[in-house]
């Protein structure tokens, strides 16, 4: 299938991240984000967009773990108030919901994370990047080349 990139003003921050966290290609949101568990796909097997740019790193997990807890830690502390459980008894609720509510959210933060750095062109998901390098008349690289330095969380 022919590559059909985004132009810029098509990059939806919103959308990109929505098509992301339902593990769906940003640019088309048909194709595969992930072609494993939290590996993401080279490229979306639908629309041919490159998805091997992003740098999504520690985000995803710092996210989540935000996330978790922020569910997780007023349930504990309402049981804890209410009924006052055994501390074995928290542990059986907790923490294999903990774990759950990790693995089941991971992938969902990453295609967000991921999304969001589609739509914002980070880390050679700009759209300069598939377009001929600008040389100058000395041969040096053009200011495009090197504009993308950024976030790199
Ligand atoms: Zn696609």
């Amino acid at each position: 299938m022919e590559h059909t990139p985004a132009r810029a003003a098509e990059r939806r921050v919103a959308s990109a991240m929505m098509r992301g966290a339902v593990a769906r290609c940003p640019n088309c949101g048909s194709g595969k984000l992930f072609r494993q568990y939290l590996k993401v796909a080279n490229s979306c097997a639908n629309c041919g967009e490159e998805l091997h740019h992003h740098r999504a790193d520690d985000a995803p997990p710092y996210f989540t773990i935000f996330i978790v807890g922020h569910i997780l830690i007023p349930l504990v502390l309402w049981v804890e108030k209410s009924w006052k459980p055994e501390i074995s008894t928290h542990m059986l609720i907790w923490l294999p919901l903990a774990v759950v509510l990790t693995l089941t959210l991971l992938p969902v933060v990453k295609g967000a994370v991921v999304g969001l750095q589609w739509a914002l062109q980070m880390h050679g998901f700009e759209l300069s990047a598939k377009a001929p390098r600008r040389q100058g008349a000395d041969g040096a690289a053009g200011p495009l080349d090197d504009a993308h330095e950024g976030w790199t969380a």
